[in-house]
């Protein structure tokens, strides 16, 4: 059995060889709240921890983790945070602010949209995610009770007339199984789908999964790999939390373009950062940016509203980075 996975995964990584260059990086998924209006996915610590709706963080704490972001060679995976966490209008300045600083559109996670808000984000945005979590039509009812798979496909289906790009979001190993992923197959086609975000469950405490095994990283590998098969030119993130930092050579063998989820900021330097980075070379990619080094320069844009409050902002990311590293340094000596 094990021998068959890692035969579809030898041929995935050669369907990746002959559509992508030998490079991966990481993506950084900029969270916005910790309120959630629906609150009631299973799987998700918001069904666990519930916070007002006021919960937020401030924009100079999102710009300051965007620009820092740029330094250190990420890209941004998405903007996301809780459904109805901000009004349309507050949204819509919010985005204008991410993309200035950016310096290009960017994708967005927050739910579906209708025809007018997506008419009103286009100019900032690059895509939307619909974020599907399992394609099991049971299994969707019971993990997400709250959040149908309908208004997202109307979303999906309303992107495509006005030219905007369309993403997914998928989990393994939250009661699914290898069968469904014909179903996933036909909702890729059926969407045109341009990128996939493939994460692992990751146990919340509290939640219904809260004492659940996450599946293995052979599972996650082979949706992954059937995927790279199936759509070889598809863009493929693997989700990775500080557990699984030892799989990202399996992840990007099995066609995976880039890695995400990785708590990168609060463990920049550690030892699973370095993991990341040797696993990455033992693929056989060049990572693109940096889990380990400090950036060198930092450049905030001279028209930044409340450029003061970024930078103290970015100063105290800076901080808290060097503590881990130098944290670190101390526990290898
Ligand atoms: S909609 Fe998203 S943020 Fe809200 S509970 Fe579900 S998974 Fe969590």
């Amino acid at each position: 059995m094990l021998h068959q996975i890692m035969d579809i995964i030898a041929q995935a990584e050669k369907v990746y060889q002959q559509h992508f260059t030998a490079e991966t990086h990481f993506e950084r998924a900029i969270f916005f709240s910790w309120y959630c209006g629906i609150g009631d996915c299973t799987f998700c610590y918001m069904s666990a921890e519930k916070h007002a709706k006021t919960a937020r963080r401030s924009t100079e704490s999102i710009l300051a983790e965007i620009i820092l972001c740029k330094a250190l060679g990420w890209k941004i995976g998405f903007v996301s945070g809780g459904h109805d966490a901000y009004t349309k209008v507050e949204f819509l300045e919010l985005l204008k602010q991410i993309s200035r600083v950016s310096d290009e559109k960017v994708w967005i996670n927050v739910g579906p949209l209708s025809h007018a808000e997506l008419l009103k984000y286009q100019p900032y945005i690059k895509g939307v995610v619909a974020s599907i979590e399992t394609i099991n039509p049971t299994l969707h009812k019971k993990v997400c009770p709250s959040k149908p798979i309908g208004p997202f496909e109307q979303m999906l289906s309303d992107a495509d007339s006005l030219g905007i790009d369309k993403a997914m979001t998928l989990i393994v190993g939250i009661g699914e199984s290898l069968d469904d992923f014909l179903l996933l197959e036909a909702f890729i086609r059926k969407h045109g789908i341009m990128k996939i975000h493939i994460y692992s469950l990751n146990p919340h405490d509290g939640t219904a999964f809260g004492n659940a095994l996450p599946p293995s990283n052979v599972y996650h590998a082979e949706w992954i790999a059937r995927t790279r098969i199936a759509f070889p030119t598809i863009d493929i993130q693997a989700g990775i939390w500080l557990d699984r930092s030892n799989t990202v050579s399996l992840l990007l063998r099995a066609g995976a373009n880039s890695i995400s989820k990785f708590p990168a900021l609060r463990h920049f330097g550690g030892k699973e950062a370095r993991q990341v980075e040797e696993q990455v070379t033992r693929a056989g990619r060049v990572f693109q940016g940096t889990l380990t080094t400090m950036p060198k320069t930092v450049t905030i844009p001279e028209t930044i509203n409340n450029r003061a409050g970024v930078a103290h902002k970015i100063e105290s990311y800076i901080d808290a980075m060097r503590r881990t590293q130098t944290r670190q340094t101390l526990t290898r000596t």
